[in-house]
């Protein structure tokens, strides 16, 4: 028997979550957010809200004991991780066989930890991977409206070319232009005003002190103070932190009882509860809904929901890459955390390839120029609900990460040959020149028009609706969130005038 009830319950608190929330809460309508990660509004000891980079603690990562950090090494050596106590930080990465997920938890999901940019998918590219979607709909109306309440900014042009911050920038710049490839900036919901004040010594330092993936103290639009903050404005939208939703039944009548797990800052359940909802959305993001849902279907608590559950995962084709440049071609001690800058392959039919520019913040010349290409493999993975982890696992093989490699190498060979270039070796184990086995991009798993109808409504379980990145079919061909957002956007506007009305 559930203890409590709400009209409306949101799982997560993440892009997709945080458009349902402020949506229904603009209807009127009474919502509960419920996010397994900590609300980000207390400062630690040392007066900051999220730890530094380069010198981690507890709040850096979701209960470990290490950090594992991306770039786990630097000239072969483990110089970069470093042990911590375990607490609910800030940055996961879930791991499943051959594959890693970086993932977001608190009070504002993914924006938390992100690099910020945010990138509309080239219109073509989107048609082809969401054709039931009217396109028109998303260009005209939901893509500004997502930009506009994200914040989303550019970096001012003549600053980029004369600034120190932007100059590992500018080479990439330089090496892509010799090889005749373009590049284009890319806009972010970093503060570019703020970061011109930091770098004129008026402003404390967040994107131009090293803070990216493990918060950023200053200077980010994140989703607590856009999306949420108007949510919780709306006087209808409450959000319950450390609070991980496990299991979902639907009941005679037709609503929904979801029960979830209150954890302590040590990880122990200190409580369990049920709480009823007439109408449910997923907003836990392609892992956190997927798993909600296969568990859901293989335990028989919605056993009418489609084989498509699980299905249609990808990666968007994340693979990193670093290359090693000449002693003239500085690539600066100061680097900026927030990227400007993409290389665009992308009209490139044979080889389709989008390659950001990436920092990599270590306050000494390097000479190291990284990138986070997307390439678009077509490979697929699915998820399965192992009955004895009560979690879901992930089928993806190595073989499916050496597609993305392939893409990427081509594009990156072409680019040390005309620069008379190498890669560099010594970051990613192993003596890999490209690390595939992990991935800031999930997508997929509930997809669009599949597992759900063409808004989102989950298919075997009416009133239940999946609101996040887990609805694209696992590739979009750009960093993802704005996508996700206005997405949710279009699907919300549906549903609140039609099931809503009924
Ligand atoms: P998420 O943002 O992942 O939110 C899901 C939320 O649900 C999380 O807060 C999670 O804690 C919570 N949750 C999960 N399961 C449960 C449960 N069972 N119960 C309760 N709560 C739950 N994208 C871009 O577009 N641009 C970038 O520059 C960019 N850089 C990135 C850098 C990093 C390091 C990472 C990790 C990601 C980056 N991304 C970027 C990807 C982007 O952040 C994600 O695509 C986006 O956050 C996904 O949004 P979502 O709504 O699907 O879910």
């Amino acid at each position: 028997q559930a203890t409590d009830h709400t009209p409306a319950l949101v799982i997560g608190s993440g892009y997709g979550a945080a458009v349902t929330a402020l949506r229904l809460g603009e209807a009127g309508i009474p919502t509960l957010v419920l996010e397994m990660g900590r609300l980000w509004d207390t400062p630690g000891p040392d007066g900051k809200l999220f730890c530094a980079t380069g010198a981690p603690d507890h709040r850096s990562m979701w209960f470990r004991t290490r950090t594992e950090a991306p770039l786990a090494q630097f000239l072969w050596l483990d110089v970069v991780n470093k042990d911590i106590s375990p607490y609910p930080g800030v940055l996961d990465r879930v791991r499943f066989a051959n594959m890693s997920v970086y993932v977001g938890r608190g009070v504002g999901g993914g924006s938390l930890v992100n690099g910020g940019m945010a990138v509309t998918p080239e219109r073509a590219y989107f048609t082809e991977v969401l054709p039931t979607v009217d396109a028109n709909a998303m260009y005209d109306t939901y893509f500004p409206r997502a930009r506009q309440m994200l914040g989303v900014n550019t970096i001012d042009p003549a600053w980029f070319e004369s600034t120190e911050w932007y100059r590992f920038t500018r080479i990439s710049r330089k090496h892509a232009a010799n090889t005749g490839l373009g590049t284009t900036f890319v806009p972010n919901v970093y503060d570019f005003g703020y970061m011109q004040r930091e770098a004129a010594g008026q402003a404390v330092r967040s994107a131009l002190g090293g803070e990216v993936i493990y918060g950023n103290n200053h200077g980010k639009r994140s989703l607590d103070k856009t999306y949420l903050a108007a949510a919780l404005g709306t006087g209808n939208v409450a959000i319950e932190t450390l609070q991980r939703a496990r299991a979902v039944r639907r009941q005679p009548d037709g609503t929904y009882v979801v029960t979830a797990d209150r954890i302590d800052a040590t990880g122990k359940v200190v409580a369990t509860r049920d709480i009823g909802c007439t109408r449910l959305f997923l907003g836990a993001g392609s892992l956190g809904t997927t798993e909600l849902l296969v568990r859901a279907r293989e335990s028989g608590t919605l056993p009418d929901l489609s084989e498509h559950i699980g299905k249609g995962w990808g990666t968007n084709g994340n693979v990193m890459t670093a290359r090693a440049n000449h002693l003239w071609d500085t690539v600066g001690a100061n680097q900026a955390t927030m990227p400007v800058m993409g290389i665009d392959d992308r009209s490139n039919t044979a080889n389709p390839v989008f390659a950001e520019i990436a920092p990599l913040p270590m306050g000494f010349e390097h000479w190291i120029s990284l990138y986070l290409a997307i390439t678009r493999n077509p490979e697929r993975g699915t998820f399965t609900y192992d009955a004895a982890t009560d979690s879901a696992r992930l089928d993806w093989s190595q073989a499916q990460s050496q597609v993305s490699v392939n893409a990427a190498k081509k594009l990156f060979d072409r680019i040390n040959l005309r620069n008379a270039t190498i890669y560099r070796y010594d970051l990613f184990g192993g003596n890999k020149t490209f690390a595939d086995d992990f991935t800031y991009h999930p997508l997929g798993g509930c997809v669009l028009g599949r597992a759900t109808d063409d808004y989102g409504r989950v298919r075997g379980a009416p009133g239940v609706y999946v609101t996040d990145g887990a609805l694209i079919p696992g590739s979009i061909g750009v960093n993802p969130f704005v996508t996700i957002t206005a997405l949710a956007e279009r699907n919300m506007a549906r549903v609140l005038a039609e099931d809503y009305a009924r």
